[in-house]
């Protein structure tokens, strides 16, 4: 074990975005078998499709103990350490989405090479802009019919301005696909279909003149080869580290999770383009990893993982300083001190390694509701963490209880759950129905249950006459007062007691932003 920094300095910690389908589980799996995975925990429901249940993949949960709906995989490749923050996607895409991009360095945007950048591709990555989290593209199902390399790479940059540069290049596609070219280390590697979807060893080229090329390639190819590559480099912004770290640029491989190929450019990459982990901006200043005082925020919660106990998994992302079991660390917000003698750790090979965790790497803390999203815990000087935020909700809908006698009930469960994530809740100035926010469909549908579940609790949802919620902020105080007193109706308390207006309709939100310029209508609150 190195020092908090040595061992920083080899930890990745990212996340894949992509649209539904595009392939992340697939890759996912395939950067697990390609480094050696060496634990994953979190999983609390498995997923209900036979497709996931691949027999190489069984296999590997079976020996290793690990699961692909975990929240947190690590895995090992040459002397790099992985944390891999799964994305919950699909269906019950939500907030958690989105606060798992403020736990991670980087990201890998995986984009299906058929369809291009689509709705929750360019969502996620928006997310990711506001952090300006360096991002490693990788174009994916290229053994299939796919779109043109060039039209691909223009798309990244119109649609998400932000410079595309290839970093390996395609050799045909669909059943013609037969490998790529490395354009970072001028070598060619092929892919053999004929023998099973082989991948050959990768061969060295000096530059595209190369005879090695045309004894490898039909003419044909080699000449669209030699082509593209003269017309990509001339085209293309060529891969620069500081653009990428910067958010700026996007180094684009092509590959095929499914068959294999690309996974290990794909790694390699990671390895030597993606920042280790990065400083963490604090209120009062800025953390580095390096820091020898233990230093980390919560960005996520999972309740109930047993339903027989009200336990929550508040799961900590570390920014600085050496983590032991046992060790005490100060609950910021409570000002409380906490041992944490029950940490689930994901870098877990044996014991002796699960005894502690290093900046980058992510810990599982069990609790009963004392912690919170956002929460900062340290060692050091009181300090709270900045950028974990809460995104407005995109479907409002008011709470309505069977039996009026329990609303002391709904209220305490309705925040427990808004402190957990889970939804976000709005009491309105005027009324006394809550109004619940939402940014997937399906979340009313679990929270329903929950509060059935766990709280024993009837209530339903229904249509509310609100259309966004947005956080109201204005520097001068006078004019939020004045603000409020013409707005009573439209305005509500979150969680927290923060100031939020509920607006009727898009035409309702847009007008009040004009009648007000000195008010700022925010979409984005960070947890403090
Ligand atoms: P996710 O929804 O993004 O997690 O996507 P999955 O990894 O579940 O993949 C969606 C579908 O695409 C599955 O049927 C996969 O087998 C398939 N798929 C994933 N990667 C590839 C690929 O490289 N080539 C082909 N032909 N199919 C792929």
């Amino acid at each position: 074990m190195g020092t908090p920094a040595e061992e920083a300095a080899r930890r990745r910690t990212f996340a894949i975005i992509a649209h539904p389908d595009a392939g992340k589980t697939t890759l996912t799996e395939k950067l697990l078998l390609f480094g050696g995975a060496i634990q994953a925990a979190g999983a609390v429901k498995a997923r209900g499709d036979a497709r996931r249940a691949r027999s190489d993949w069984m296999k590997i949960e079976r020996d290793r103990g690990i699961s692909v709906t975990a929240s947190v995989m690590t895995f090992e490749h040459n002397d790099c350490i992985f944390n891999l923050l799964d994305t919950p996607g699909h269906e019950d895409f939500s907030e958690d989405t989105y606060r798992v991009l403020t736990a991670v360095d980087s990201a890998v945007m995986v984009i299906d090479g058929a369809r291009g950048i689509q709705a929750q591709t360019r969502k996620l990555f928006e997310v990711c802009r506001l952090r300006d989290v360096p991002i490693i593209t990788f174009v994916n199902k290229f053994d299939r019919e796919s779109r043109d390399p060039f039209d691909l790479i223009q798309e990244i940059e119109e649609t998400l301005a932000l410079e595309a540069s290839p970093a390996s290049w395609p050799i045909g596609m669909g059943r013609d696909f037969r490998g790529c070219y490395d354009l970072l280390h001028d070598r060619l590697v092929l892919f053999d279909r004929g023998a099973g979807d082989r991948i050959l060893p990768a061969e060295e080229c000096h530059g595209l003149d190369d005879p090695k090329i045309d004894a490898a390639l039909d003419p044909v190819l080699a000449a669209k080869l030699r082509e593209d590559v003269e017309m990509a480099r001339g085209l293309c912004q060529p891969f620069d580290r500081d653009a990428y770290l910067a958010g700026h640029r996007t180094p684009v491989f092509f590959g095929s999770a499914l068959k294999n190929f690309g996974i290990g450019e794909l790694l390699d990459g990671l390895e030597r383009f993606a920042p280790s982990p990065r400083p963490q901006v604090a209120d009062t200043r800025t953390v580095a990893p390096a820091e020898t005082k233990v230093a980390g925020f919560v960005f996520k919660i999972q309740a109930n993982m047993d339903p027989n106990h009200r336990d929550r998994i508040a799961f900590l992302r570390l920014c600085a300083g050496h983590f032991r079991r046992g060790m005490k660390v100060k609950h910021v917000r409570s000002a409380k001190t906490m041992a944490i003698n029950a940490p689930v750790f994901f870098l877990a090979r044996d014991r002796e390694l699960a005894e502690e965790a290093f900046p980058g790497d992510i810990i599982g803390i069990p609790n009963h509701g004392s912690l919170r999203i956002g929460d900062t815990l340290t060692e050091g000087e009181d300090l709270r963490f900045l950028g974990v935020p809460s995104f407005a909700p995109e479907m409002l809908q008011r709470v309505r209880l069977e039996d009026p006698m329990r609303a002391k009930h709904l209220q305490r469960a309705l925040i427990q759950l808004a402190e957990e994530g889970a939804s976000q809740v709005f009491r309105p100035m005027i009324g006394s129905d809550w109004i619940v926010g939402v940014v997937g469909p399906l979340q009313f549908d679990v929270l329903s249950h929950r509060i059935a579940a766990e709280y024993d609790i009837r209530a339903r949802f229904e249509p509310a006459p609100v259309d966004a919620a947005r956080w109201i902020e204005a520097d001068d105080p006078k004019v939020l007062e004045r603000f409020v007193e013409a707005n009573r109706s439209a305005l509500a308390e979150d969680h927290d007691g923060a100031l939020v207006f509920l607006s009727r309709n898009a035409w309702h939100l847009r007008q009040t932003g004009e009648d007000w310029k000195d008010i700022r209508f925010n979409a984005i609150r960070e947890h403090r």
